[in-house]
């Protein structure tokens, strides 16, 4: 029988390879994973590894997992094409492969400037290649341009300020975060960038990036030994289309509350996957490791038990590391009625919580790890807070 078999070798398929595994599933497990390397994790590419901390970079960010051990059958450089859902089957470049369960873990894709493709230097920052291309452009110290200024764009510059850098963050948005944070909450990280010695231009499109220079819609003109564009992601699902599996106009597959998609015997998790979330009475697509991270484990139990057993309700979780801060959120404040800051923005350290109907729904902090891993737990007990004592920051979270 041909068992499980997992389209996608990132933290999401690899960890549900593992956790079918952990949770007693016998059976064939397969991985196709399209990349060459030996599967690995994303977080430390815009970090560490950037400088040149690792020996070798490959060789510090992969998994440590013992395929062989676990029986998980690993075919890298296999990039699927297609779904036949009738007959079970996937289509990849060294012929077809059956199935009897589907998990898709394509993971994302990084958006692109239109018109730049091609041109020499200008790079994306999503696979270890990303990465190891940059390794020897920022050790030239060229003057830099990032492309957007979100998580990912402020966790480069600060590698490349690190690595000697002039760097220019360049966002079209009139702010950082946008997608990711009101204005309130943005403010106070927008100025980050020139304590770290980056310069930040908001409000500013790109017209143009040929080599050397990038050439932005108001005229102005940008020096650019190098350009790391980093605008956003985008579900790896196009090479679904034609096989009736369900997205949504985000590209995401639309996953129920078991992660089954619109297929009978076919899930999806991970970057590439959204969710209906009761918890938050949304659906959500996240794109964070701790998601790919939990979510196989709902996929495996439902897959173990051959039936939906496990719905998948997290409170989402995320980490960035900002210009020598260590940024953290959980839950998701699209919904919420109140905004209190605990601390004081401009200090070292600080959080901001996210109250609904007077529970803790969301939290960022900033330096303030205990903050995280007391309102995580606050926000999944839904109990009724104080907001005064959760605006004091001298009050422990857990005692608001
Ligand atoms: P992916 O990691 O994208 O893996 C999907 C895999 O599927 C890829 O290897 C891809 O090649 C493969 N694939 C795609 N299509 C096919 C196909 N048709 N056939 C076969 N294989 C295919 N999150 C945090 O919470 N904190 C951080 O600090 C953080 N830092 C990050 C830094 C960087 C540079 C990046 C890129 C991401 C970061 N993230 C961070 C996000 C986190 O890494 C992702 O959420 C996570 O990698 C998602 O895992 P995934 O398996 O769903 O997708």
């Amino acid at each position: 029988k041909p068992g499980v078999v997992i389209v996608g070798a990132g933290m999401a398929g690899v960890q549900t390879a593992v956790a079918l595994r952990e949770q007693g599933f016998a059976g064939p497990v397969t991985l196709l994973g399209a990349e060459p390397h030996q599967p690995y994790d994303r977080p430390p590419l815009s970090k560490a590894v950037l400088l040149g901390k690792a020996e070798e970079a490959a060789f510090d960010v992969a998994f440590d997992v013992d395929f062989e051990e676990l029986r998980i059958d690993l075919r890298l450089g296999t990039e699927v094409t297609g779904v036949r859902p009738d007959a079970h089957e996937l289509d990849t470049p060294a012929g077809p492969v059956p199935y009897e369960v589907l998990v898709l873990a394509t993971g994302a894709e990084p958006l692109t400037l239109p018109g730049t493709g091609g041109v020499p230097g200008v790079h994306l920052l999503r696979t270890l290649d990303d990465a190891a291309r940059l390794r020897p452009v920022l050790a030239t110290a060229p003057d830099l341009v990032v492309v957007g200024a979100g998580w990912i764009g402020a966790e480069f510059a600060t590698a490349a300020r690190g690595a000697g850098c002039a760097v220019t963050v360049v966002e079209a948005a009139d702010r950082v975060l946008v997608g990711a944070l009101p204005a309130e909450v943005a403010a106070p990280m927008a100025r980050w960038y020139a304590e770290a010695g980056a310069t930040l231009i908001t409000g500013a499109a790109v017209a143009g990036i040929e080599e050397g220079r990038v050439r932005l819609a108001d005229g102005r003109e940008l020096a650019a030994g190098a350009v790391v564009v980093g605008i956003g992601a985008r579900p790896a699902t196009g090479w679904l289309d034609g096989t009736g599996i369900e997205r949504g106009p985000d590209g995401s597959i639309t996953a129920d509350a078991y992660l089954r998609t619109s297929l009978p015997g076919v899930y999806a998790v991970g970057d590439c996957s959204s969710f209906p979330s009761a918890r938050y009475g949304a659906r959500l697509l996240v794109h964070h490791w701790d998601n790919a991270l939990q979510g196989p484990r709902a996929v495996a139990a439902n897959i173990v038990a051959g039936e939906p057993v496990q719905a998948y309700d997290p409170v989402p979780y995320f980490w960035s590391e900002q210009f020598g801060r260590f940024v953290q959120y959980a839950g998701h404040h699209g919904g919420a009625d109140t905004l209190l800051w605990r601390g004081d923005p401009d200090a070292a350290t600080w959080s901001v919580c996210w109250l609904r109907e007077g529970a803790l729904v969301a939290l960022l902090t900033v330096g303030r790890p205990r903050d995280l891993a007391q309102g995580r737990r606050l926000i999944e007990s839904a109990v009724p807070v104080d907001p005064a004592r959760v605006a004091d920051p001298d009050v422990p979270l857990k005692s608001a």
